[in-house]
């Protein structure tokens, strides 16, 4: 196990700056993953720390050890990083079955027969894939395929995992289940993942820490419900979370001494912002689906809105609502049987409104401590 560093890591490819300044650290035995839509720079942080890419400026330490510096001209190649990694495609051996196809690294090593024997079956144990060690890659599903491809990596024991989008050439259906394995697998083996994908909900479902990057810059590492409802920026705000928080334009008002945002037809208080000068400025009101209750009787502190669409989406139900001018989307949790244009009332949840200054930063988040 050992904790990766990345000091100020820079990577231009001719004129495209892939990954610019990033400081990073995954902790030792966590699982961190690298969220981002695409282009954003997840895979080059990755082959960078594998060793597939230079950088061209910065640092990167493996535990103790300095695997690349620029100003030192340290560089320490893939093979020698202990690292393993698992990339979309399972790149199994067609001609070797399951079993010979896990232990090929250890054959290479030359370990002994009992030990390739032993190591083999108490991965393949692990990844539930016992039953099929006789059998070869074609005769396996996809994610019979993604767990043998973990294994031969899992059983080289390395310091740190990393895996590139490993599931995304799964259905809906495995991909679910293949998450829960690699979450269980992490708390078993206790080793540093790695993670890149641009799932925002499998980054949430199974990291310990996420890492959000946009064009090449770390947005914010946090712990993936400390994301979602502290993000930092409007960014991470609009990219983590499905459906997606409504966002409304507004501006700040004075309310009794503190900030208060008046956005569309809503209104929220930010009682612990107390800076005044702020009054007056644009800002955007964010609050998620779920952080809205809907009632179709009014309510003291609710505000009007009529009824634009209902999307029942199995056990929740998605109501497009109509405030002022703005279109705000509400889950509910029953069927209220509730039709199109009819009023309704809308009530922010205590301490889940949050607030975004005109740059996009966070200004406030009514819970925060
Ligand atoms: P995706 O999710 O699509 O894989 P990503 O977040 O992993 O995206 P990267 O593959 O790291 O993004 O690419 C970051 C940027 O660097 C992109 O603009 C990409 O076009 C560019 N890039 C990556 N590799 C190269 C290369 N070998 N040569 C030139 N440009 C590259």
């Amino acid at each position: 196990m050992a904790e990766i560093v990345l000091k100020n890591v820079t990577k231009k490819f001719g004129s495209v700056v892939a990954v610019d300044n990033l400081s990073l650290v995954i902790k030792e035995g966590s699982f961190t993953t690298l969220l981002g839509p695409s282009g954003c720079g997840k895979t080059t942080t990755l082959r960078m720390i594998a060793g597939l890419d230079h950088p061209t400026s910065g640092e990167i330490w493996i535990g103790d050890r300095c695997v690349f510096s620029s100003e030192k001209g340290h560089y320490v190649p893939p093979g020698k990083r202990n690292l393993g990694l698992v990339f979309q495609s399972y790149a199994l051996w067609p001609h070797m079955t399951v079993f010979e196809n896990i232990s090929f690294g250890l054959s290479v090593q030359k370990r002994r027969a009992e030990y390739i024997q032993e190591m083999t079956r108490e991965v393949a144990a692990i990844l539930r894939i016992e039953d099929l060690l006789d059998r070869y890659p074609s005769e396996l599903s996809g994610g019979q395929q993604q767990r043998v491809a973990i294994a031969r990596v899992l059983v080289m024991k390395p310091q740190v995992m990393l895996l590139d989008e490993p599931l995304s050439n799964l259905d809906a259906k495995l991909r679910m289940d293949m998450r829960s394995e690699l979450k269980r697998l992490h708390s078993e083996t206790g080793s540093t993942i790695v993670y890149v994908t641009h799932d925002q909900l499998e980054a949430l479902t199974m990291s310990t820490d996420v890492a959000v990057l946009h064009n090449g810059i770390l947005q914010q590492l946090a712990a993936p419900m400390d994301l979602y409802h502290r993000p930092k920026n409007l960014f991470i705000a609009d990219f983590v979370g499905n459906p997606r928080i409504n966002l409304i334009q507004g501006r700040l008002v004075e309310d009794q001494g503190r900030v208060a945002i008046e956005a569309g037809g809503l209104r929220a208080s930010f009682p612990r912002v107390s800076d005044l000068s702020l009054v007056g400025q644009e800002a955007t009101l964010g609050v998620r689906p779920e952080d809205i209750v809907l009632s179709s009787d009014p309510t003291p502190e609710g505000f009007k809105a009529t009824v634009y669409s209902v999307l029942p989406a199995g056990s929740e139900w998605y109501v497009r609502v109509k405030v002022g001018n703005d279109l705000v989307t509400v889950t509910t949790y029953d069927d209220m049987g509730l039709v199109n244009d009819q009023p309704v009332w809308i009530r922010i949840q205590p301490n889940r409104a949050k607030c975004f200054t005109n740059n996009g930063e966070l200004l406030a988040y009514i819970g925060q401590d």
